[in-house]
């Protein structure tokens, strides 16, 4: 039946979105409530009360029968605690009821999230706290509010509210320079995002088979297939039907959610996919992004598939990605990154293009560790994503601009070049002006920044936090410098602080090859961190410079640092353990076996072989059997080895140190395990091994 129904009437049609609040609440409450999302003013608790008895109407209609304050722990997946609307009335029978209260606040017990010491067990008291700016939504039955969650004392234990706190940041400063620059009609600064998100797609029987992927969501082992991505016929292929099945689900999933899914693509490697929102407020963006996750393993499940979204699922062949697209809308709709036609002369382009340059040069450090997580170690400089170092795509437009305000020259309109194909039935039309760069982490891509160091696991609230607050404290900076200025002087000095600002920060400026090792060599020269895993990444959210930065702009306090910083590395810490046990697992429990019952096949086969026949030539048989007896007592002293370092993490102290341990000691026994094991997986029958290989995983949906 769904088929016929239009995508247009069903589109968000499990959100309590504008059009739905304003059918339903009565008039001043809808004004009020749009007062609040527009212009972050707080809504009083009788509005709360009404806005609660439209949601649970409308929640009912639609068949809900419960409710559940929806948050982001630091765990970084959702998390949800359902309660029913029924109230019993006292005679037997209830009614459907739910409350402002209930709106605004919950009280999950929160024990047993990750709060990095911020709180002890006696004093686990969380609330959760309605986030009006996110729509509500209806999924299994159930209305999702989407809260931010702290303590008791207020501390954020989640990854909403500091997002929340660093969009009104760069609002507040944004509007302060607006105003500046003679737009005093601005009322405030959004921040956009459109996160394109990359994931894989293996068959859920063969997945089951695996220890590594169900307990890691990556392979700890495999020979790679005699075919990988080589030949580059996957990137854009046309999709085969399960595929497709699962992307027409998915869009409709998403599409009644109001996740304005817009492109789906294969990407390089095998079984490997894209997927493409078009872009919105970072908040909405960012729930968006979470929900299309979840909802991506969802389906997946109901099509025989699982959804695998670790950074590094197999070796040898690329990772998965998230790309942040970033910008900034003003009240009245206007991106402040469009350039226009004439960007050369386009004075309030050129300053927040600049603010975003200074913050990204001063604050590189901390966007290389808003992406640092075990998984995304696998992915970044391993040529198939940006490297570790943080610099800035600009384009050659853009770059001369900026070397004709720092030389002082005059920058002569560059002439849009029509694309020659030269086939004349190809309409012509007229190229961008800038190329693109795959290998930048921070390109500027027409009219935005795409942010591409990101984990396709990782939730894009950290690097957004960090970038929003970046770059409202160079807007700071830049109103302080311009404040005093006399009204009919700015356009002077914009052009002088935007020279300074170029001279000050072009280093972090680098248009050509970011896979190369001459740029690991010039970006060192140029004084660019290059800070290669989470450990040596993590430590910047400590350091004074930092530390400051959050507290001027009321992100975080000190103690919600400290704690996301031990959070951050106890994660990498118990990431690497589960890996390392999983692999000790496997080997000892399926490989080695696996290896005991060839040799015993083939030392059984020489024997009979032997005794029907003398003098047949076996030499080729006995060298295997050598080979595998060589390598099952190599491959079983190098898990024990590993198995006594993993052992050994567990007396380390302090967190760091751990994180390190893991790095320098567990991560290359576990890589020296890998490499004994699949060097004789090459001798063993494709039917010897207990779980599907490299070629099955990748090849058969
Ligand atoms: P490309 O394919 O060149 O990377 P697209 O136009 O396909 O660019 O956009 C990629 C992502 O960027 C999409 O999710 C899109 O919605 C998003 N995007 C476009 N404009 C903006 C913007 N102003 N702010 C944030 N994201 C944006
Ligand atoms: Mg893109």
């Amino acid at each position: 039946m769904e088929k016929q129904v239009q995508v247009p009437e069903f589109y968000g049609s499990m959100v309590f979105n504008d059009k739905v609040m304003r059918d339903k609440l009565p008039k001043e409450v809808y004004r009020a409530l749009r007062k609040t999302i527009d212009s972050n003013q707080p809504l009083d608790l009788g509005m709360a009360n009404s806005v609660a008895v439209a949601m649970k109407e409308w929640a009912v209609e639609h068949g809900a029968t419960h409710y559940t304050h929806w948050f982001q722990p630091m765990t970084g997946f959702t998390a949800e605690k359902h309660d029913s609307f029924i109230s019993p009335t006292g005679d037997g029978q209830v009614i459907m009821d739910f409350s402002g209260r209930e709106l605004i606040r919950g009280e999950p017990d929160a024990s047993s999230f990750p709060s990095g010491g911020l709180r002890a067990t006696f004093e686990a008291r969380g609330y959760t706290a309605w986030d009006p700016t996110s729509p509500a939504f209806i999924r299994d039955g159930t209305l999702y509010i989407p809260t931010a969650f702290c303590s008791y004392s207020g501390e954020a234990l989640d990854k909403k509210t500091p997002l929340l706190r660093s969009m009104e940041a760069l609002s507040k400063e944004a509007v302060k320079v607006l105003h500046l620059l003679g737009r005093g009609e601005v009322s405030t600064v959004s921040t956009t995002i459109g996160p394109e998100q990359e994931y894989f797609l293996v068959d859920k029987e063969l997945c089951r088979k695996r220890k590594d992927l169900m307990f890691t969501g990556r392979t700890l082992l495999g020979a790679p297939a005699p075919k990988g991505q080589e030949l580059e016929d996957h990137y854009f292929g046309s999709l085969k039907p399960r595929v497709s099945a699962f992307m027409h689900e998915l869009d409709r999933e998403l599409w009644k959610l109001g996740i304005p899914a817009k492109t789906k693509h294969n990407e390089v490697a095998p079984a490997q996919h894209e997927l493409a929102p078009v872009f919105d407020t970072a908040n909405v963006a960012v729930d968006h992004n979470q929900l299309t996750m979840e909802v991506m393993r969802k389906v997946a499940d109901r099509h025989g598939l699982v959804c695998l979204l670790h950074e590094k699922p197999f070796e040898g062949i690329n990772g998965s990605g998230k790309h942040n697209n970033w910008s900034m809308i003003t009240s009245d709709g206007e991106n402040l990154l469009y350039p226009g036609k004439t960007p050369a002369e386009n004075t309030q382009f050129l300053v927040f293009l600049m603010a975003v340059i200074k913050a990204v040069d001063e604050y590189g450090d901390l966007m290389r560790m808003s992406v640092a997580s075990a998984g995304n170690d696998h992915r970044l400089g391993g040529n198939e994503a940006p490297p570790a170092i943080v610099s800035i795509f600009l384009g050659d437009e853009l770059t001369a601009v900026l070397r004709s305000i720092e030389e002082g020259t005059y920058f002569g309109d560059q002439q849009q070049v029509p694309l020659q194909t030269g086939a004349a039935v190809i309409p012509s039309f007229f190229k961008d002006n800038t190329d693109r760069n795959r290998t930048s982490p921070f390109a500027f891509t027409g009219n935005k920044f795409e942010f591409r160091m990101l984990g396709s696991s990782l939730s894009v609230s950290g690097p957004n936090v960090v970038l929003n607050t970046a770059v409202a404290e160079a807007l700071r900076q830049f109103y302080d410098e311009l404040k005093d200025t006399p009204a009919g002087e700015m356009d002077g000095a914009v052009h002088r602080l935007v020279k300074r600002a170029v001279q000050k920060h072009k280093r972090i400026i680098f248009n050509g090859n970011g896979y190369t090792d001459e740029w690991v060599a010039e970006a060192a020269r140029r004084g660019l961190p290059n800070l290669t895993s989470t450990p040596d990444a993590l430590p910047c959210m400590v350091e004074q410079k930092n530390i400051d930065l959050f507290l001027r702009h009321h992100i975080f306090t000190e103690g919600e640092l400290r704690s996301r910083y031990v959070i951050a590395l106890e994660n990498y810490c118990k990431t690497l353990r589960v890996e390392g046990r999983t692999l000790v697992a496997m080997v000892r429990q399926e490989f080695l076996p696996a290896v005991r019952r060839t040799a015993k096949e083939v030392a059984d086969c020489l024997q009979s072989q032997r005794q029907a026949m003398a003098g047949l030539p076996l030499e080729a048989q006995e060298n295997l059997l050598a080979r595998l007896s060589a390598g099952y007592a190599s491959l079983s002293s190098q898990e024990k080895v590993l198995e006594r370092d993993l052992e050994g993490a567990c007396h380390i102290e302090d967190d760091l140190q751990a994180a390190c341990y893991y790095r320098d000691t567990v991560l290359p026994d576990m890589a020296a395990v890998r490499s004994l094991a699949d060097a004789l997986e090459r001798d063993l029958p494709d039917s010897a091994l207990p779980y599907p290989n490299y070629e099955q995983l990748l090849f058969s949906v």
